[in-house]
């Protein structure tokens, strides 16, 4: 662990982030399901082309909606009340050198941070600063394919430099995404004994069912793939959870929330 010295802390301050949005609201994936944090959304992602059931593609570097601000003006200034528990997210925050001086001083002012990224870049200096990395590999249904490499390299670190989860987004009518979470499930199995759980959430499956993302659409999804998981995945010794997006049952599909 490097010692931090005020001239660190000095240059973590100015370091410019390109940001999209910061709001609070309820952690609606995952493990912490239900706790209140400020989400820190890091404007662009390094998926190209975009993940093809994206919800932020406001937050695609072609957008014109994020702006560059510095890592201090974003921790002092009154206009955001950043609670003790922040979730940096995107995007992709992990591809952005500013993200590092973000999570430096986060760390120093003694919050509680949870990274979630793609899960296509493996970022030690991340690791150090934050208490949950949350992966989430895309599976087919997104147009893209979980990047075993980094995933592993995670899994390596966990419990040890940070907690670690996995958190897929599976249509559960897909047998190439079931296959895939089958996939993610045997190249981690050496570390299996970890505790890093398995979190399985339904996807929108069309256009239209995304745009309406009504909360009954995602039951319907939810029910389904409890019952797909069931039939795949019953008789695996891992911690497998299958988990609603709590935000979606109570805005449905809204940005800031
Ligand atoms: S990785 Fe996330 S932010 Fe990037 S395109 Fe996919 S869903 Fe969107």
């Amino acid at each position: 662990m490097i010692e931090p010295t005020s001239e660190m802390h000095r240059e973590a301050l100015l370091r410019m982030v390109p940001l999209s949005e910061v709001f609070n609201s309820v952690q609606g994936e995952g493990t912490r399901i239900g706790q209140l944090c400020t989400f820190i959304r890091i404007q662009g992602c390094n998926m190209d082309p975009p993940c093809s059931w994206c919800d932020t593609a406001y937050a695609q570097p072609q957008s014109p909606h994020g702006i560059g601000v510095t890592v201090g003006s974003l921790l002092t200034t009154q206009v955001y009340n950043i609670l003790h528990r922040v979730v940096l997210t995107g995007g992709e925050p992990l591809s952005h050198v500013g993200t590092h001086s973000l999570l430096y001083a986060l760390s120093m002012a003694g919050h509680i941070i949870t990274v979630e990224t793609n899960a296509t870049i493996f970022d030690r200096e991340a690791a150090r600063h934050t208490s949950l990395v949350s992966l989430s590999p895309k599976l087919p249904s997104s147009g893209h394919e979980p990047v075993m490499r980094v995933i592993r390299a995670w899994m390596e670190v966990a419990d040890t430099w940070c907690q670690v989860q996995i958190k897929m987004c599976v249509d559960g009518y897909s047998l190439d995404d079931l296959d895939m979470v089958a996939h993610v499930l045997e190249c981690t199995k050496d570390h299996a004994h970890k505790n890093v759980p398995i979190i399985l959430q339904p996807v929108s499956r069309t256009h239209s069912e995304f745009q309406m993302d009504s909360p009954v659409v995602h039951s319907l999804n939810l029910r389904n793939l409890l019952k797909a998981v069931e039939a795949r995945f019953g008789n695996v010794n891992r911690d497998i959870r299958v988990l609603p997006q709590l935000h979606k049952i109570l805005w449905g599909n809204k940005r800031g929330i």
